[in-house]
C-alpha cells in the first residue's frame, strides 16, 4: 500500500496559500481551520488517490529562483479620487484598469458580506466598475479558493490575467500553473504578516456586540479626513439606520496589534519572500520615509501634493514592459531599492516574533477574541493614550512636525 501524502510536518512549513487544493484532481484537499483561526490544507484520503502533485506545487517549502529589482519608482495615480480611495497611491488601480481596458479579467482581494459576515477572498473582476471591491487594503489573510484554477482558465482561453496578492499567494499561483504564460501580469504588495480570517470576524463581531450594532463593512485605511491610520466601519445601528464611524486604526485592539507585528499566521514570522528579491512582475507597497528619501521632491514634483504615495519594484522585463503601458494614469519619480528598503523591513527579512505573539495566540484559543481585546486594554493605555494625544494635534501641525523631524535626521 502506498504512504499516505503528507502536507506539512509541522505549521510552520505552510502559508495557506491554497496551491495543493487548487491542483488536486480529486478535489480531496480543503482549507481546514486549526485551534488558534489559521487555515491550513487538508487531505481527505478516501478521495485521496495518491497523485502527488500537492506536494509539486508547494513553492513555500521548495523555492523557485526569486527575480532581483531592474527599477524602482515612488509613485501615484493621477487621478486623485482614485488615490483618496486606495490604501496608498492607488497604482494597483491603475494597472487594473490599464488591463480591463485591453479586455482582460483582474484579480484581487475583496472583503466580502457573506449573510453577515465579512470575508476577505480573492475575487475576478471584468469591469472597471467592479474595481472598487478590490481597492484598498485589508489587513487579513484571504481567501484564495479555486482563483487559481480560475486564472489558468482565462489564460488557456487567451485572455490577459492581472493576478494581486501576497508574495506567497503569487508565488503559489506561478507553481500551480508550472508553466510562465505571455498574458498573466503578477502584482505582489508588500506583506509584513497576515492574521487570520477567523480572528478579524471575531473582532469584528465583539465590537457589534458591544456597540450592539450590526457591521456591513470595514475600511482599514480611510482618507476621507486625510491620510493616515483612519479606519471607517460602516454599520447599522439598533434603530436599523446605516452610520458609519471613522477611527484612529492606532486605537482598535485588531488593527493595532497587527500594526505591531504580533497575531500572524506562524510562518510570516519565517516569511522566504520577506527579501530584495521579488516573486512577482511588480512589487508595489507604501512609500514609507518617501520626503525623507526625496527631499527635492516637496518643491518639484507633483508626489508631494497626493494623498498617499506607493513605491514600485519592477523585477521582470515582463513588468518593464507593462509599466510602459500604464504610464500614462501614473505619476512616477525613479527612486532605489535601497532608499525604499530602509523604511521598509519586509524588503530586508521577515517581521521579527516577540514573545507577545504566543501570549496573544493562546489567549485567543482560551477566551477567543475577549481574551485579546483584555489583554489589548491592559498592556497598551499609554500607547493608547499617545495615539489619543496626537489625534487631537492638527494634521497641518503633524506635518510640519514631521518634515522638521526628517531634515533632524538627514542632518
Ligand atoms: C496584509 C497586508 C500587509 C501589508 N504590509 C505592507 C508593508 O509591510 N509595507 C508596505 O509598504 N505595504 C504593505 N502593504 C501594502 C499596502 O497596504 C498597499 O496595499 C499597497 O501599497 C497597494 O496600495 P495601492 O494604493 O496601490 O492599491 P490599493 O487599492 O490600496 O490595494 C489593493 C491591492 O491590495 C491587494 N490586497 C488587499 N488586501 C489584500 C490581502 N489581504 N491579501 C492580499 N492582497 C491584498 C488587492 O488585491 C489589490 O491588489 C500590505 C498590505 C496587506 C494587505
Amino acid at each position: 500500500m502506498n504512504k499516505k501524502i503528507i502536507l506539512f510536518s509541522n505549521e510552520n512549513e505552510c502559508c495557506g496559500c491554497s496551491a495543493c487544493l487548487n491542483i488536486c484532481p480529486k478535489n480531496a484537499i480543503t482549507m481546514e481551520v486549526d485551534d488558534f483561526g489559521f487555515e491550513f490544507p487538508k487531505i481527505n484520503y478516501d478521495l485521496c488517490v495518491n497523485c502527488g502533485l500537492c506536494n509539486t506545487v508547494c513553492d513555500y517549502q521548495d523555492l523557485e529562483e526569486l527575480n532581483s529589482v531592474k527599477m524602482a519608482y515612488a509613485g501615484a495615480n493621477k487621478d486623485i479620487d482614485v488615490v483618496k480611495k486606495s490604501a496608498s497611491g492607488g497604482i494597483f488601480s491603475a494597472f487594473a484598469k490599464n488591463v480591463l481596458t485591453r479586455g482582460g479579467t483582474v484579480y484581487g482581494v475583496s472583503l466580502e458580506n457573506v449573510d453577515g459576515i465579512l470575508v476577505p477572498k480573492h475575487k475576478r473582476v471584468i469591469v472597471i466598475s467592479e474595481l472598487d471591491k478590490l481597492r484598498g487594503s485589508k489587513y487579513v489573510q484571504s481567501s484564495v479558493g479555486i482563483t487559481y484554477k480560475e486564472v489558468k482558465n482565462d489564460l488557456e482561453q487567451g485572455i490577459e490575467v492581472l493576478f494581486s496578492g501576497t508574495p506567497c499567494q503569487i508565488a503559489g499561483l506561478k507553481k500551480f500553473l508550472r508553466k510562465p504564460y505571455e498574458r498573466l501580469i503578477t502584482v505582489e504588495i508588500i506583506c509584513h504578516g497576515v492574521p487570520s480570517s477567523k480572528m478579524f470576524q471575531d473582532f469584528i463581531r465583539e465590537l457589534e456586540v458591544k456597540c450592539d450594532i450590526k457591521i456591513n463593512d470595514f475600511k482599514f485605511r480611510d482618507k476621507s479626513k486625510g491620510q493616515g491610520m483612519m479606519s471607517n466601519i460602516s454599520y447599522k445601528n439598533k434603530n436599523g439606520n446605516y452610520e458609519n464611524k471613522i477611527k484612529n486604526g492606532k486605537v482598535i485592539s485588531y488593527f493595532s496589534l497587527f500594526l505591531k507585528s504580533l497575531i500572524y499566521r506562524e510562518n510570516c514570522y519565517t516569511c522566504p519572500y520577506a527579501q530584495e528579491k521579488r516573486s512577482a512582475d511588480i512589487t508595489i507597497g507604501d512609500y514609507w520615509g518617501f520626503h525623507e528619501e526625496h527631499p527635492s521632491a516637496e518643491k518639484t514634483s507633483e508626489l508631494s501634493n497626493t494623498n498617499g504615495v506607493s513605491c514600485i519594484l519592477v523585477n521582470t522585463d515582463k513588468g518593464i514592459h507593462f509599466m510602459n503601458q500604464c504610464d500614462n494614469d501614473l505619476i512616477l519619480m525613479p527612486s532605489e531599492l535601497s532608499k525604499i528598503a530602509k523604511h521598509n523591513e519586509q524588503l530586508s527579512h521577515p517581521s521579527r516574533l516577540d514573545e507577545k505573539r504566543d501570549i496573544l495566540i493562546n489567549l485567543y484559543n482560551r477566551d477567543g477574541y475577549e481574551g485579546i481585546e483584555k489583554y489589548y486594554k491592559e498592556n497598551y493605555k499609554l500607547d493608547r493614550l499617545k495615539q489619543n494625544i496626537i489625534n487631537l494635534i492638527p494634521k497641518k501641525t503633524r506635518r510640519i512636525s514631521q518634515k522638521m523631524l526628517s531634515v533632524f535626521r538627514r542632518n
